[in-house]
């Protein structure tokens, strides 16, 4: 489903991502972890087009990210995207957040997106809240609400990028919940988090990453199986976040 092969991305000379090869299968849940720095947010940033990078490639079900002539609506709609700082459009209510983009990119009419919306309002449990705009909601409601946005796009795979971490400690729940409901479903995730207890729950894989480069990338028994095979750096990343 996403294929990233022999990926590298320098900011002016500054080599941010070092020869990155992972591949997410249908239906799999990969956890990419690691320092602050690391360059995850810059890799999931690159599956998306977000960013551009100036070696190797990516492909996400079978379209070259890096190709020139990419429909990037089409490509940002395929991959769901979910951020750190909800990034709800401030000015439009719940409904709207998530029906925007299905009449403008996905051409549905206004009732169709708007039956759509309030489905995927009810799944998170936010359905009660759709009149209401993005700064009336906590914090765990709004990511809830930015999942939802990004799953009304009928979306292929989910990129999420440290989404509870920044919410208040007894937020963070709620968003996993989402998040592991989402996974059971048989949703493809890359979800760059520090939750392990996410990771151990559904997790296929996890990835570490430090200074640019993936150092491990293995299933998730032998990441948190075997402190023996571990890398030293991902045993004391490790030892200082579990
Ligand atoms: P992580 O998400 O693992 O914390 P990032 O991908 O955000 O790491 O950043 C990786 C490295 O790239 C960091 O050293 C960061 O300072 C640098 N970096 C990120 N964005 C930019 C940018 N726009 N210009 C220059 N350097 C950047
Ligand atoms: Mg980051």
């Amino acid at each position: 489903m996403i294929d990233i092969n022999q990926v590298s991305k320098w900011y002016g000379a500054f080599q941010v991502l070092t020869d990155c090869t992972t591949r997410i299968r249908k239906g799999e849940v990969v956890v990419v972890c690691g320092p602050s720095g690391s360059g995850k947010s810059t890799l999931i940033k690159c599956v998306n087009a977000l960013e551009p990078f100036q070696q190797g490639s990516i492909t996400v079900d079978g379209a070259s990210v890096g190709d020139p002539k990419i429909d990037l609506n089409r490509l940002r709609s395929r991959v769901g995207m979910v951020f750190q700082h909800f990034e709800l459009f401030p000015h439009l209510s719940i409904e709207q957040n998530l029906s925007i983009a299905q009449v403008k990119v996905l051409k549905r009419s206004s009732s169709e997106a708007r039956t759509r919306s309030m489905a995927l309002l009810e799944r998170v449990g936010m359905k009660a809240h759709s009149h209401k705009f993005p700064s009336q909601l906590s914090g765990g409601q709004q990511q809830r609400v930015a999942i939802a946005r990004a799953l009304a796009m009928d979306p292929i795979a989910m990129l999420f990028d440290e989404p509870t971490s920044a919410l208040d400690p007894e937020m963070v729940n709620e968003v996993l919940d989402v998040m592991v409901q989402l996974a059971c479903e048989g949703m493809t995730m890359m979800c760059v988090t520090h939750e392990m207890g996410f990771a151990r729950k559904v997790a296929s894989r996890v990835i570490f990453m430090d200074r640019g480069s993936i150092v491990e990338d293995c299933p998730k028994e032998e990441f948190f199986g075997n402190a023996a095979a571990r890398s030293d750096r991902a045993q004391q990343f490790l030892s200082k976040i579990l």
